[in-house]
């Protein structure tokens, strides 16, 4: 129901994961939503092109799955990761200790093939999109209340777009984010990566890979038709040379390291290398009088983990019914945006603690190494950790002192 005031009942800036699910989740429910966008679809984005085997819920929720398996995506059993000494991990998507991942595999898909057919979606639900159309400001009202955002739409014309409550769905460097007041840039960990695809590279198969070393890591994993995407990210400390070339320093870094090396022998990169970073960054709160954040635009996850895709998809699905109710007439609006917070805290944080435990072992080695001594030798913890990852088992299953214990102090073999 949209007034004669404004644009849109909602407008969601960003139509990347986190602003199709919440417009579809909208949409669907009745609301008028308008979804400003400054790229076109379909548009890349920087990734390494992962999705927890829980994402496909909220794919098939969307409507959006089939159309993804009809597109060729890769299917993942699991994740491999190799320790800086050589000893790897293997855990897989399978159902562990009575949880079970809504598939036993992950998925992984081209962005540029991804969040246009998820956008489509939002749009099939009765969203409104508006492409090439950046926003650069919020709109407030005397009193501090958000109540539109101004930018330059398609045409280049200046603009304000004006709504009952904005949605910052913009990524990592949101643009609503930071007029708020809302986000501030993590201080640690601080890296930066760098993303290309590549054919024929060897001895690709099932498992998404992580080669972790001491400088960085970088992942591998098949994104379907035959392409792999290859990422490495590494400290910015270490990355002064990225500017004298992206593709040099991303070439030096495989070659540098002959079991990486040698699987590239016959590969060809197929597309520029492209950088991004750096990306830690996370919300003090995710909403304001008027407007919430969501997806990147409110937390950041480190790619490690590979689960920024999920929990965009979850954090629009989780805010939606929030954003309905701050919007029926005579409710405690605020009321209803915080509750959002606490509901998104809840959601998260137990990911959150895993997701730093994971960033201290891939910044110290010796603590990766010894992480990978005890999880090589018990599949069933790697799956857990695995499950957790993969968003199907809860974070509580790995933050206990028996799973901590186990990890930390039990003996490893050289
Ligand atoms: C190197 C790297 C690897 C990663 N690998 C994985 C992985 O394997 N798996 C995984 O799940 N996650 C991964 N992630 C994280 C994942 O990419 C993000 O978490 C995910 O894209 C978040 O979705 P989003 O919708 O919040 O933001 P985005 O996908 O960034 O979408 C934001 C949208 O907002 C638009 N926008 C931005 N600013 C404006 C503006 N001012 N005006 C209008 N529109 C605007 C953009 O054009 C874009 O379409 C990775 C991230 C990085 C950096």
């Amino acid at each position: 129901m949209r007034e004669a005031s404004v644009d849109a009942e909602i407008i969601v800036v960003g139509g990347g994961p986190a602003g199709a699910s919440t417009a579809h989740a909208l949409a669907s429910s009745g609301h008028d939503v308008l979804v400003l966008d400054r790229a076109r679809f379909p548009r890349d984005k920087v990734c390494a092109e992962y999705l927890s085997p829980q994402a496909s819920r909220i794919l098939a929720l969307m409507g959006a799955l089939e159309e993804i398996e009809r597109s060729g995506p890769a299917h993942l059993a699991g994740m491999e990761v190799r320790a800086p000494n050589g000893r790897t991990v293997r855990g897989e998507f399978a159902a562990v200790r009575g949880f079970r991942p809504f598939r036993d595999r992950g998925l992984a898909i081209r962005r540029t093939v991804l969040d246009d057919i998820l956008i489509r979606r939002a749009v099939a639900a009765g969203a409104r999109l508006e492409e090439g159309t950046r926003i650069s400001d919020v709109l407030r009202s005397a009193d501090g209340k958000v109540t539109g955002v101004a930018g330059r739409d398609a045409s280049g014309a200046a603009r304000d777009f004006r709504a009952r409550i904005v949605v910052g769905a913009d990524g990592l460097r949101s643009v609503v984010g930071r007029r708020l007041g809302l986000v501030r840039a993590a201080r640690w960990p601080k890296r930066i990566a760098l993303v290309a695809h590549y054919r024929n590279v060897a001895g690709i198969g099932v498992m998404g890979e992580m080669h972790v070393d001491r400088d960085g890591y970088l992942g591998m994993v098949d994104v379907g038709g035959g392409v792999t995407n290859v990422a490495v990210v590494v400290p910015v400390s270490g990355a002064g040379r990225v500017v004298e070339g992206k593709a040099e320093f991303l070439e030096e870094w495989i070659a540098a390291r002959p079991s990486i090396a040698e699987r590239f022998v016959g590969a060809e990169r197929i597309d520029a290398v492209r950088a991004t970073g750096p990306f830690a960054s996370a919300a003090k709160k995710a909403w304001a009088p008027g407007a919430a954040l969501v997806g990147d635009a409110a937390d950041f996850y480190d790619p490690f983990t590979g689960e920024g895709i999920y929990a965009a998809l979850r954090g629009g699905e989780l805010l939606a019914p929030f954003i309905a109710e701050s919007l029926r007439p005579g409710a405690p609006a605020e009321r209803a945006l915080a509750a959002y917070d606490a509901a998104r805290i809840e959601q998260f944080s137990g990911k959150w603690k895993v997701e730093r435990l994971v960033g201290m072992a891939v910044a110290y080695p010796a603590m990766m190494n010894r992480m990978a001594g005890v999880l090589s030798r018990r599949k069933d913890m790697a799956d857990l950790l695995v499950g957790v990852a993969g968003d199907f088992v809860p974070p509580r299953a790995v933050l206990n002192p028996k799973f901590l214990l186990t990890l930390f102090f039990s003996p490893v073999r050289a």
